[in-house]
């Protein structure tokens, strides 16, 4: 903190010399009146720290991030859109055929019936994920119990809440603004954006398995005709050629007829393999990164806890051992009931309909209160 202080009140005094020295232009008092107020609020407030002053000088990038996101989030939706539907044309276009041509009935079978189930979770629910509202709290007066209250919004914040600068409002049990979604996820959708993740991830998974052969194929292919077509350079390979008599005679006549043998490589052969490779880049890739993600989320599932509890859990973690005692999440009420609670898993059959079809029912409770760990130990008895 000392370094940090003296750093500002050098500033501070930069500042006011700046000002009595040179007469500044009108259009430049205004933002420089607000930079002093910047750090005059900062300066002499107790509570500031380092990481206070931090955050205060990242809020410039925070904002252009927001504005970005806000401005660009129908493009990100388009995007999620395009590709998906592009993977889904290849794979239709390319894999469909061969594994129709190639394989047992037992394999076609669980090949048609596993894509197409994955096909239709993806679709749903990133439908629901984008269309469903993550849930806000009252506007007007109620009974709701509540935490703080929104500076931004001027209204109570149920616990579990909080402000989204993109959306401008605050959001019950946020998790994070997605930008693929162009949408919150909070109380409502928080499960749609979980098995929206979970489903791509086992979809990409399983056409980057699956096309892993293809792919090596048409890299090979592309690139055998690539040195073939280099090789050629200045060389007729037609019969055409060997007729008016510009062909070399001899052995390389002969490995020129070797060559115009092998079936030609046509446009729609390059487009085929070019497909191929860009289906498997892209489904690799999208496996690993959005696997990542998965698991983080699932992670904090198991936990009871939401991105940005994480966060604040983690803190006062570290707050409470400074103190020689433990810090207990009020929301996690056990691992398996996490996941019971999340998926609203309330009866055996529900494992099944409520997490490996699509199902639209609401998630547990209002969002508005929580059952808080240990008052209610069994929520779901399953
Ligand atoms: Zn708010
Ligand atoms: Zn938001």
């Amino acid at each position: 903190m000392r370094p940090c202080s003296t750093v500002m009140h050098l500033l501070l005094r930069c500042m006011r010399g700046c000002c009595r020295r040179s007469r500044m232009p009108r259009s430049l008092r205004r933002p420089l009146s607000y930079i002093k107020l910047i750090f005059k609020s900062l300066y002499f407030n107790s509570l500031t720290n380092s990481e206070v002053v931090f955050d205060s000088m990242l809020e410039p990038v925070f904002w252009m991030v927001e504005i970005v996101t806000r401005w660009f989030g129908m493009v990100f939706v388009f995007l999620v859109v395009a590709l998906t539907s592009s993977v889904i044309f290849i794979a239709y276009y390319c894999l469909l055929p061969l594994v129709l041509q190639t394989y047992s009935p037992g394999w076609i079978m669980w090949h048609i019936c596993y894509g197409h189930w994955i096909i239709v979770m993806i679709a749903f629910h990133y439908y629901k994920a984008t269309s469903t509202p993550p849930g806000y709290p009252p506007k007007m007066k109620t009974d709701v119990p509540f935490v703080s209250v929104c500076k931004k919004c001027i209204i109570p914040k149920p616990a579990r809440s909080h402000h989204c600068g993109i959306c401008k409002t605050c959001i019950l049990k946020m998790d994070h603004h997605c930008p693929w979604l162009n949408n919150c996820v909070g109380h409502y959708n928080h499960r749609y954006f979980f098995s929206f993740c979970l489903f791509l991830t086992l979809g990409c998974m399983y056409c980057s398995i699956s096309g892993r052969n293809l792919f090596i194929d048409a890299y090979n292919a592309i690139d055998h005709f690539r040195h073939m077509e280099a090789e050629k350079q200045g060389v007729p390979v037609t019969g055409i050629g060997l007729l008016i008599g510009i062909a070399p005679s001899e052995g390389v006549a002969g490995k020129v007829l070797q060559e115009v043998s092998q079936p030609p490589y046509t446009n729609k052969d390059r487009m085929f393999h070019k497909s191929i490779i860009y289906m498997w880049v892209l489904t690799s890739t999208v496996s690993v990164a959005l696997g990542a993600l998965t698991l983080w989320h699932a992670l904090l599932i198991t936990r009871g806890e939401t991105s940005i509890e994480r966060h604040i859990n983690h803190k006062e973690t570290k707050r409470l051992a400074k103190r020689g005692k433990v810090y207990r999440n009020p929301f996690s009420y056990g691992k398996l009931n996490n996941w019971k609670v999340f998926f609203g898993v309330e009866k055996r059959s529900h494992w099944l309909t409520r997490i490996f079809l699509p199902s639209g029912h609401t998630p547990y409770g209002d969002g508005l209160t929580w059952d808080i760990y240990p008052l209610k130990k069994d929520m779901m008895p399953v």
